[in-house]
């Protein structure tokens, strides 16, 4: 942000202890949703090893659904992988702080000595006399094929292929890990709600900045970006933005991943959503799954024509090219960004800063709709990237200009509906540009032609 940034008060110990309950929450329901999926299909995770004297021993391991059984394992890497902020042992850790109830402390005992357990694995395995653990395992599988790029990954399990006994034993124990540490988690969670036990409540004035409504119901903690494409850190606190602004917003988010360019980049580089899921994008003639963080399916269509192209860089990485097609919607795109740029307003400057007058045209467009006179640029080219992250320059005389880039795909907006983002040659020739004054924006074209 510019330097006339006023520092805003780094967050209390209460309020950290309520956003780390509230990751808790909300990364263990997601987990939850997957787990119940993967219920109702059929079979079991199970786990069959047979001893043949002439042929050696046999081990089979089996999963309900492969596709499930990764997107379960991915929202439970959350609470497995040793640099999570909810790792596992740090989340009891801090589970401790809520209460000095003796009942309470005793059942947090009791929890780790469980985990301590769990983490040895489901059936002791030794292996050139060391004992295989199941918290290791799962790190190991984790780094060299669910979060490893698909080449590595493809070796590393051609390893395992070659060394069938040993690979099924890991993968036994691997989602073995994540069903015994979800249950543990389960019991967690029902304990609290039973107990009512939970962080400090924080004396927060409810004031939505985005109806600016001081009543009704404030139940939640918002993402500032969509959690599909999301950067899991940026947050608005509970009482910034109110439940029916919430819900509203939702549905337009929901829209806005779903079209270009974000259905495109977050292919490669989405996270689960809010159920679980991995992500996937339907396009006019191809369809587009994720089905591991690191493997992607293309099905195409009989007939196909043309879509967004993605050419690989011989650094490494893609290139995506956009083209648009009819059924895009500049002001779907246009109004959560500047949802998106609201909130960055507000956690950058303050819930006042958020709330002055000078954004109330952004308010009613992101709500209600219609036009807004200024302009949205998208950019022609992404690099499809993991990060998304979102900067901006907010000054009372020369406007709000926000730069967007979300998994790679690049936006500019001008919050305020004066002065009007600047177009020239250089702009029109690499980004789309709208005028959202209109009911159906056109992009932009430069005066001058090019020869090349
Ligand atoms: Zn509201």
């Amino acid at each position: 942000m510019d330097e006339k940034k006023q520092p805003i008060e780094a967050p209390s110990q209460d309020e950290q202890l309520e956003l780390f309950f509230y990751h808790f929450k909300h990364n263990f329901y997601r987990a939850e949703q997957v787990y119940k999926r993967l219920s109702k299909k059929k079979g079991n995770f199970s786990f069959k090893l047979e001893l043949n004297k002439e042929k050696g021993g046999k081990v089979s391991y089996n999963v309900p659904d492969e596709q499930t059984a990764k997107e379960f394992a991915v929202s439970m890497s959350r609470f497995l992988l040793p640099d999570s902020s909810l790792n596992i042992d740090n989340l009891l850790r801090t589970l401790q702080q809520l209460s000095t109830d003796t009942e309470y402390q005793d059942f947090l005992i009791n929890v780790n000595q469980c985990l301590n357990k769990v983490k040895e694995g489901q059936f002791p395995v030794i292996m050139n006399n060391k004992q295989l653990r199941a918290d290791d395992v799962f790190v190991e599988l984790s780094s060299n094929v669910l979060f490893a790029n698909d080449i590595d990954a493809a070796k590393y399990l051609d390893k395992l292929r070659n060394d069938p006994i040993t690979g099924n034993l890991k993968w036994s124990l691997y989602y073995g890990y994540c069903l015994d540490v979800f249950k543990i988690l389960s019991i967690i969670i029902d304990y609290l709600e039973k107990h009512d036990i939970h962080p400090p409540r924080i004396d927060r004035k409810n004031h939505c900045i985005f109806c600016k409504t001081t009543d009704g119901n404030f139940s939640s903690v918002e993402h500032v970006i969509p959690e599909s494409i999301g950067n899991e850190t940026l947050f608005l606190p509970r009482g910034y933005v109110c439940d029916n602004c919430n819900t509203r917003i939702s549905k337009l988010e929901q829209d806005f991943v779903n079209s270009l360019p974000i259905s495109m980049v977050k292919i490669f580089f989405g996270s689960v959503g809010k159920k679980g899921k991995l992500p996937s994008a339907k396009f006019s003639n191809v369809h587009l799954q994720r089905i591991s963080p690191n493997a992607i399916t293309m099905r195409y269509h009989v007939g196909a024509k043309s879509i967004p192209k993605a050419t690989e860089l011989p650094e490494g990485g893609y290139k995506l090219k956009l083209s648009l097609t009819t059924q895009f919607n500049p002001h779907i795109i246009a109004r959560v960004l500047f949802k998106m740029g609201l909130g960055i307003v507000a956690t950058d400057r303050g819930r006042e800063e958020a709330l002055h007058p000078r954004y109330d045209p952004a308010r009613e467009y992101i709500l209600n709709g219609g036009h807004f006179p200024n302009r949205l640029a998208i950019f022609k080219e992404s690099h499809p990237s993991n990060v998304s992250k979102i900067e901006g320059a907010i000054n009372n005389k020369e406007g709000t200009f926000i730069h967007f880039e979300l998994l790679g795909a690049r936006f500019i907006i001008g919050l305020e509906p004066n002065p009007k983002n600047m177009i020239n040659e250089q702009l029109l020739d690499q980004a789309y540009v709208f005028d959202l004054w209109k009911d159906k924006p056109e992009p932009l074209h430069g005066s001058v032609k090019r020869t090349s």
